[in-house]
């Protein structure tokens, strides 16, 4: 075992090696293609991988597609990026849609068996009829069809004889069932729709609850793992096995799925937020999709250490959202190189440097990590700071720039302000200062010390940026609640802001990160990035107060 820490599930699986239940081990990560995967779906996709990794098994990629109208080729495409994206390599690339045929042939099996028949009775119906945990169901007054005129009518079903919601084919089990799923479940529907994968050849289609165990059949998938809410369901996902006669036997796991604070984590939702246009599609750096993930910035080694951290457990908990922005600081710290980026300019004209002259100044790219080497970065006359670095009346224990106050420009030289610029309305438009030139950074320079140290850019070659700065998504500090969900969003989830970054950037790639001295991580945004201006997306800002 190599990956993965230990785990109930693990523990099973070692369990069934060593009885020889299994003799190896199969999982699967079985999507449905009705939306973008998100940062829950790496929890369910690292489990998968890694426990069958721990056993050198296999995991397939299975589309679990059986509802034709929800599902679309946009998304087989992005789940199978994003799941390669994360560092996985699937063994089979499979879809349940390709079983359909076999998937029928068994119904018809259970049909012959009197296990399954044809039911009459509107969804509405079946839905009051099932009953209640108090109250048994009542039995359906087609349930006791014959075999002959079930199978006639199944294949006229298929045949596509009948109208959408006029018949469904259910398992005839046990109307008074302590557990409702096992209330003669349907297995089939009617739905004339054109489906993704196999056009207008079915118009009948099965229900997960039947599809899902023959798929992992099929498949001689050994440990199905899924969350909790199917818990009550695996009697189900038994029956279908045994009565099917599948040869395969495959089990069903379920652990906790992941929730986290001030994270919507539904692709109903999810999907209503890019439908609606609350944000610009699912790869939006604010949602919690892997691709609105990887375009902020997160590492597949970031979300693969948080999902191994957080581990598996049988029952729900909301994980601090915080944790994952952990796992992505420690990712970049020791990679990411650290310049100066100016998010919101004030000019400095240091008033006692030379005119037209541009020095060098030498730069270490990572103190953390000496193997980053250094870069040079001009100085000239004429530098922009951050606005907040300055203030012209500044509280008690503000030691950045201020009249008569000197501060240290990293990597260069002490500055003092010396005089403040207004337009006509009052606001500060420029500073002038001047420098000691016996401050340089690396001199050696021990003469006075100064409280503050503030970034900079050298203003003739920085470089114009963008900057999109991220707040979450959900103003609740709980995650998803219920009631009116579009309501508890927040208005001010991004902000944007022109500024400049040094030169050095300047051959910038889509992707590339960078550690921006007193802001925290950034990403090279790699949909409006132009040549001539580019677009930083915030990742995370560089403290937190999250231990694990
Ligand atoms: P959603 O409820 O967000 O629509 P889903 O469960 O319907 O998700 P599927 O495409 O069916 O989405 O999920 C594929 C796999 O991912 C399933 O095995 C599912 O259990 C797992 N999964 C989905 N959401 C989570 C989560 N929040 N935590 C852990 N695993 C999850
Ligand atoms: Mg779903
Ligand atoms: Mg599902």
């Amino acid at each position: 075992p190599k990956a993965t820490t230990s785990n109930f599930i693990k523990n099973i699986i070692i369990e069934d090696l060593r009885t020889g239940k299994v003799d190896e081990v199969i999982t699967r990560f079985p999507p449905e293609p009705n939306g973008y995967l998100h940062i829950g779906h790496a929890k369910s996709i690292c489990l998968n991988f890694d426990l069958a990794d721990d056993f050198s098994g296999k995991t397939n990629l299975r589309f679990d597609d059986t509802n034709p109208l929800k599902e679309d080729v946009e998304f087989v495409k992005s789940i199978q990026e994003d799941v390669a994206w994360l560092g996985y390599q699937w063994d089979g690339l499979f879809f349940a849609s390709n079983y359909f045929e076999e998937m029928f042939n068994r119904a018809v099996l259970l049909i012959q068996k009197g296990k399954a028949y044809v039911c009459d009775l509107s969804a509405e119906e079946i839905r009051k009829t099932r009953g209640t945990l108090t109250e048994p169901g009542q039995e359906s007054p087609y349930r006791n069809r014959s075999v002959e005129e079930n199978l006639d009518l199944f294949m006229r079903m298929r045949q596509g004889e009948f109208g959408d919601g006029a018949k469904v084919l259910r398992a005839k089990i046990d109307m008074s069932s302590p557990n409702i799923n096992m209330r003669d479940p349907v297995l089939y529907r009617i739905a004339h729709a054109t489906h993704h994968n196999t056009g207008d050849s079915w118009c009948i289609y099965p229900m997960y609850d039947y599809a899902h165990p023959l798929g992992d059949a099929i498949e001689g998938v050994t440990h199905s793992i899924c969350t909790l809410e199917f818990e009550d369901h695996r009697p189900l996902y038994d029956w279908v096995i045994r009565e099917c006669e599948m040869e395969a036997q495959p089990h069903q796991y379920e652990f906790a799925r992941l929730n986290l604070t001030q994270t919507v984590m539904s692709k109903r939702k999810l999907k209503q937020l890019v439908d609606e246009k609350v944000v610009d599609g699912w790869d939006d750096p604010r949602m919690p999709t892997i691709s609105g993930l990887r375009r902020r910035g997160f590492t597949p080694e970031a979300i693969r250490n948080f999902a191994r951290e957080i581990g598996v457990a049988k029952s729900n908990s909301v994980v601090d959202v915080k944790m994952l922005e952990h796992f992505i600081r420690e990712d970049l710290k020791l990679k990411a190189p650290r310049t100066m980026a100016v998010l919101r300019p004030l000019k400095v004209v240091i008033t006692n440097y030379p005119e037209g002259q541009i020095e060098m100044l030498d730069a270490e790219n990572n103190p953390e990590n000496l193997e980053m080497g250094h870069r040079q970065i001009p100085f000239s006359r004429e530098i922009y700071i951050e606005q907040d670095d300055f203030m012209e009346k500044p509280p008690k224990k503000y030691f950045r720039l201020f009249p008569g106050n000197e501060v240290r420009l990293k990597h260069a030289y002490f500055i003092r302000c010396e005089e403040v610029i207004k337009d006509e309305n009052g606001d500060v438009i420029e500073l002038h200062c001047t420098y000691d030139p016996e401050t340089k950074s690396g001199s050696g320079f021990t003469g006075r010390k100064v409280k503050g140290t503030i970034h900079w850019v050298e203003a003739s070659q920085a470089l114009p940026a963008e900057f999109r700065l991220y707040e979450p998504l959900l103003l609740d500090q709980e995650g998803e609640k219920d009631g009116s969900f579009l309501e508890q969003i927040n208005p001010n989830s991004m902000e944007i802001s022109a500024g400049f970054v040094e030169p050095t950037m300047k051959d910038s790639k889509a992707h590339d990160k960078f550690q921006f001295f007193r802001h925290g991580y950034f990403n090279v945004d790699p949909k409006d990035t132009r040549e001539d201006r580019l677009v930083f997306n915030h990742i995370v800002s560089l403290k937190s107060s999250f231990v694990i």
